[in-house]
């Protein structure tokens, strides 16, 4: 460890932690104790936890009291979890309908406002607090430490909205302090993976967090000019936010000549599932109950149905039985790594395209969601580029949506794509999906078939 990542991990990072009030230490310490005490002890920890926050979402939360009421909810009952299985099925239009009834404003330091929409097409406004904010710090901290990534060792994020990679100098400052540095996952045109992979090899992370489509072009460029040995120094990259593919994994894992690791998470509710170095998906327990579900009733370990996700340490706006849309199934048999958290699996996921702008640049889809997330009323979007400069993007909106939005929409393209760029919104009553069954948030009937990824068709 060099003396400037000893700095962070021991001095700079906690201090980060300590000023914006958050516990994400004493969360990576508990991850860390649990990863080696017996299973049985971490079942009692969840099962606490959940009955805990049965009491408050019941006390605390107007929604949950009357669904209780209506239910016939006993949260001092002995099983916690079929309890918990009385509450419905929570779906981001019920916190749509639901905000102020769904929030508790008395959290300490206070309710963090918080958009989601990145890769899935659905936006959704929602409050977190600093006890969710350090839940995904710490369990990604214990997570990728397994691969030898410690607190403090450098990161690279290929990633970022336009607002979070052209930032302020004084977020750029911060992440220097922090040992961290952002590429912009948004451009990744042939030069600028020349400039990503420069400043990789000068900076020489440990770890490189990335969208998978982005890692797999940023690996299929580095294999053309160097050799894994040339990134003897990474350790790990990190793979998440959309679907992730046997092709790319290869890919990533030959250009660089290091660990590959999945991570399964959201916005609303964090990091849910993280891969250990034998490639289980482990479900990060002490803070997140998983359920799957098929029509409505609970399915068993091993059968595939919905991901219902329970957060057990947020108290802000708590989601419980929440849907995120996506599918996959509880693991029975215990991994060989050993740890003592359950495993799950996905089935297929999200993706999420490229559009190519007219400089050359190719456009990570997500830029999509950076444009629309911040307007209220969206409820879903597809974003379809019909040529270099003309965009159609499709919403699904519900009456909170302002109509002036469409000008701001338009504007913020053309900022971000160039000023010859036209965006049409078309407000429709539903987004149908793809032939394919998959979710495609962003297509473009533009972009060339880059490494492994499938050319993206049109609607009809
Ligand atoms: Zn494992």
């Amino acid at each position: 460890m060099s003396l400037s990542e000893w700095l962070v991990k021991h001095l700079t990072y906690p201090a980060h932690e300590w000023l914006r009030r958050r516990p994400t230490l004493a969360y990576y310490r508990e991850m860390l104790r649990l990863s080696n005490a017996p299973r049985d002890e971490v079942r009692g920890i969840a099962r606490q936890r959940l009955r805990e926050l049965l009491y408050f979402a019941v006390d605390k939360l107007p929604y949950y009291r009357e669904q209780s009421d209506r239910r016939g909810l006993d949260p001092h009952a002995a099983d916690p979890y079929a309890e918990l299985a009385k509450l419905p099925v929570l779906e981001k239009a019920d916190v749509r309908a639901n905000l102020e009834r769904l929030v508790c404003r008395d959290v300490p330091g206070g309710l963090i406002p918080c958009g989601s929409g990145g890769t899935t097409g659905d936006t959704l406004h929602f409050f977190i607090d600093r006890a969710r904010q350090a839940q995904p710090l710490a369990c990604r901290l214990f997570m990728q430490g397994l691969f030898g990534v410690r607190p403090g060792d450098r990161r690279v994020h290929l990633w970022g909205s336009p607002i979070e990679s052209r930032g302020s100098w004084i977020k750029s400052r911060r992440d220097r302090l922090l040992n961290e540095l952002l590429l912009d996952a948004f451009d990744l045109g042939p030069a600028a993976l020349d400039r990503h992979l420069a400043a990789i090899r000068s900076f020489r992370p440990r770890l490189i967090y990335a969208y998978p489509t982005a890692a797999a072009l940023l690996a299929k460029h580095a294999a053309e000019r160097f050799t894994p040995r040339d990134f003897g120094w990474l350790r790990l990259v990190v793979l998440t936010g959309e679907e992730i593919t046997p092709d790319q994994v290869t890919q990533v894992r030959e250009a660089f000549g290091c660990a590959v690791a999945a991570e399964y998470g959201s916005r609303e509710v964090g990091l849910i599932a993280h891969e250990c170095p034998r490639g289980g998906l482990h479900i990060m327990s002490p803070h997140i109950h998983v359920e799957i579900v098929a029509d409505g009733e609970t399915v068993p370990v091993g059968q595939i149905g919905e991901v219902l996700c329970t957060t057990l340490t947020t108290r802000a706006q708590p989601p419980i039985r929440y849907r995120l849309g996506d599918v996959g199934a509880l693991v029975s048999e215990p991994c060989a790594c050993g740890l003592p958290f359950p495993r799950m699996r996905i089935e297929g996921g999200r993706t999420t395209g490229f559009v190519v702008l007219r400089d050359g640049r190719l456009c990570h889809g997500a830029v999509s969601s950076c444009v629309l997330r911040e307007e209220p009323g969206i409820v879903e979007f597809k974003t379809i580029q019909r040529a270099v400069d003309r965009f159609e993007v499709l919403l699904v909106v519900d009456e909170h949506f302002d109509p002036a939005a469409v000008d701001r929409i338009q504007r913020r393209y053309r900022t971000l794509f160039g000023p010859r760029v036209q965006a049409t919104c078309h407000i429709v009553e539903r987004i149908p999906p793809d032939p394919s069954g998959k979710r495609r948030h962003v297509v473009s009937e533009v972009a060339p078939n880059y490494a492994n990824f499938e050319v993206v068709r049109t609607l009809d």
